[in-house]
This record gives C-alpha cells, sequence and structure tokens, in this order.
C-alpha cells in the first residue's frame, strides 16, 4: 500500500521516520556524507574532522517540568554533536513564532536557551527569527543547528560497534516524554517527575578521555532506546542482546507507563546515552560516567553480539527472550 499523504506517524523517530529518510530524503541529496546516518555529518575541512548536526523542536507544551522548548532545543544539538565524540562549539537558532505568543514566555524561552548554551559550553552565533499568522504554528518551533570539533584520534560511529562491546545507558529511561505527556493531559502526581533534559558532552568527553574504546553513541530520543538499538545493529550489522531487568526506571515513570500501556523502551529521552564500549575498558568508562553530573545512575544494560546481525532481543524478567523491534506507530506526537 503506498501512502499518498504524511502521517504524524513519520515524525515519530521509529520506523516510518526511518522508511521516510531511506525512501525519500537520503536518494534525493545522495552523497557519502550523509548516507552514514549517524546523529552529525562528519567530514574534514583543511585536515580538521568536523561535526554538523541540525534538530527542529516543536514539543507541546512548550514549558514543562525540568525545562522548555529552549533549553531542551540547546541540548538536542549540542548532544547529536557529541554523539559523534565531537566538541560542540557554535550554535544557530531559528525560531518561528506564532503571532499572538507572549513576550513574557519568548524571553524566559530565551533565557532558558542561553543558560543551556552557558553550560554546555556553546556560543549561539547566528539566528533566525520569523512570524506566522495565528493558527500557522503551535506558539514556537524551534530549529538549532550546530558544529563541533572531533579530536584526532577519535572515531566514534553509529557503525562501530562490534560483538563483545557492552551497552551502558548513562541513567533512568523515559523519564522526557512520559513528563511531557503527563504535562499535556493535565495530570499530576504526588512525587513529580521531571523532563531529563541535559548536555551530555562533558561527560562524552570524560568518557573519550577514559578510554579508546568507547566504539558508538547515541542519545535515544524520539523512538526511545528500543529504536535507538535497532539502528545501532543495523548500522554496525550485529546483534544486540539486552536484560529487562537491568533497565533503569523510576517506579513513577513505571506506573504511568503501566497505567497508559506505553512500553518505557519506546518513549523518549532527552539527557541519555547509549555508549558502546570494548569488553576490557568498560568498568573505567562505567565509572567515569558514574562520576559526572548526567550520569550518576550508569549501568550496563546489555552486549553486543555476533549472532543474529541487525536484531535486538530482550532477555525478559521472566526468564523468556523477545524480539525488541524499531518503534512501530506514534506513540507520542511533538514529545521534542
Ligand atoms: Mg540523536
Amino acid at each position: 500500500m503506498s501512502i499518498d499523504k504524511i502521517l504524524l506517524d513519520h515524525g515519530s523517530g521509529g520506523k516510518a521516520s526511518h522508511s521516510l529518510i531511506a525512501d525519500l530524503l537520503v536518494p534525493e541529496f545522495e552523497n557519502p556524507i550523509l548516507a552514514q546516518l549517524d546523529d552529525s555529518a562528519i567530514f574534514d575541512i583543511e585536515g580538521k574532522r568536523l561535526a554538523f548536526s541540525t534538530d527542529t523542536y516543536v514539543v507541546d507544551p512548550i514549558f514543562f517540568p525540568g525545562g522548555n522548548i529552549g533549553d531542551l532545543a540547546v541540548n538536542g544539538t549540542v548532544n547529536d554533536l557529541a554523539m559523534c565524540g565531537a566538541t560542540p562549539l557554535y550554535l544557530s537558532v531559528g525560531l518561528i513564532i506564532e503571532e499572538g505568543l507572549s513576550m513574557a514566555d519568548l524571553k524566559k524561552i530565551l533565557k532558558a536557551m542561553r543558560e543551556a548554551a552557558r553550560k554546555a559550553d556553546v556560543l549561539i552565533v547566528t539566528g533566525d527569527t520569523k512570524v506566522v499568522p495565528n493558527g500557522a504554528a503551535d506558539k514556537i518551533f524551534i530549529n538549532t543547528s550546530g558544529v563541533g570539533l572531533i579530536p584526532e584520534g577519535t572515531n566514534i560511529s553509529g557503525h562501530n560497534a562490534r560483538p563483545g562491546d557492552k551497552i551502558i545507558i548513562s541513567g533512568t529511561i523515559a523519564d522526557h516524554g512520559i513528563t511531557v505527556l503527563t504535562q499535556r493531559e493535565g495530570m499530576t502526581f504526588e512525587s513529580p517527575i521531571q523532563s531529563d533534559t541535559a548536555p551530555l558532552n562533558h561527560m562524552v568527553r570524560e568518557m573519550i578521555a577514559a578510554s579508546d574504546q568507547v566504539h558508538a553513541l547515541r542519545d535515544p530520543t524520539r523512538g526511545g532506546v528500543g529504536t535507538s538499538l535497532n539502528e545501532i545493529a543495523a548500522q554496525s550489522k550485529v546483534g544486540i542482546k539486552i536484560y529487562e531487568e537491568a533497565l533503569p526506571i523510576r517506579e513513577e515513570v513505571s506506573g504511568i507507563c503501566e497505567l497508559l500501556g506505553f512500553d518505557p523502551l519506546y518513549v523518549a529521552n532527552e539527557g541519555k546515552l547509549l555508549a558502546f564500549v570494548g569488553p576490557d575498558v568498560w568498568e573505567k568508562v562505567l565509572e567515569t560516567m558514574k562520576a559526572s553530573e548526567y550520569g550518576k545512575d550508569a549501568c550496563i544494560i546489555g552486549e553486543v553480539v555476533a549472532d543474529s546481525p541487525g536484531k535486538v532481543f530482550m532477555k525478559t524478567r521472566i526468564g523468556s527472550t523477545r524480539i525488541v523491534n524499531m518503534l512501530t506507530g506514534e506513540q507520542l506526537p511533538r514529545i521534542c
């Protein structure tokens, strides 16, 4: 069945988004840099390796516990650069503002961007502002692009995971997606959960300094951990085995997932990373992450195997094994 219109599902970050990119965008713009399909484009200019990335934010609501669309937009691009081992340097900001947005809200968003840029140690050096009539956008959409420098000798890519690698998650999963969802639905809870939006570049730099066996990194944003693991399995042509009981998840987040029928493996994170690290050095890398501000709850969730390339398996709590596919269907639209 051919689809003649864009569906919300195409924005999920899961299977439909991947087909849209692979079937429509990549063939149209075909080139070897784009073909890598990592979190940033990587290329050399005059002997320097650069990373270049872009991302657009349409989160609803624009303010939520733990952050707002502004810091989300800065952290997201900072993290996409960091996932390629780059030191993020300069960001651009494009604002699409709906007529009627309050000046106070806009100022709050810009302040959050400034503070996020300061924390990540990047400069916002260029930008653009457009205003569209009421109803043509929803309050504000933000695009950020960024460039970073990849230190010599660093070679981190979704293509580089190899059998024997340990898979580390930097902390609890599904916090961001569940926070935005509950905020949108006006649900309140006794123990407030909040978005994990955070810049991960400083932690990544420390991880790379601790070991040259950090093979692949990915921030499991839209599509969640389940989708990111599938991306790496496909890019690196390896199998991945994870353990359900090893997945760190806050009790209240897990409770809400159960209540609303969401699988936390597919819920978005905005301040977490998955690291694929060589078997001899994972302890050192894990310790480095645990000592870092945004990696305190880091832990091993699985490993890379040689069998079943391209597939992700999960050993469940009850001892059975199930296949973890890429996210299909739109679970939570406008989550970032
Ligand atoms: Mg990413």
